[in-house]
């Protein structure tokens, strides 16, 4: 993953959600050339995956590539965990599931 570059306004704000809310925290940064890297020590790669999907929902982008999600479900008016792509994909997955339980 490419760091994100920040400054000194962000760096602070890096540091306060690392006291209050580290999870918020988790990233990579370059600043002034350094980089940065917050990340949970030891964590499990299952928990690394489950922080990135966590944190792609928080920023209302797609939990598979990270596409800026536009579309928000009718119902309930939260924006879908999946961009168009892959909504569609998974859709079309389900289908295919459901076909194979008919089949059989
Ligand atoms: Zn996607």
């Amino acid at each position: 993953m490419e760091p994100q570059k920040v400054g000194p306004g962000q760096i602070d704000k890096i540091a306060e959600d690392l006291k209050k809310d580290p999870e918020k925290s988790i990233g990579n940064y370059l600043f002034k050339g350094f980089r940065i890297q917050i990340s949970k020590y030891k964590a499990s790669g299952a928990e690394r995956v489950q922080q990135l999907y966590k944190r792609r929902r928080a920023q209302g982008l797609c939990i598979v590539c990270g596409t800026k999600v536009t579309r928000k479900n009718p119902v309930t008016g939260i924006l879908y965990r999946l961009c168009d792509t892959h909504r569609a994909e998974i859709d079309q997955k389900n289908k295919e599931k459901a076909k194979a339980k008919k089949g059989k």
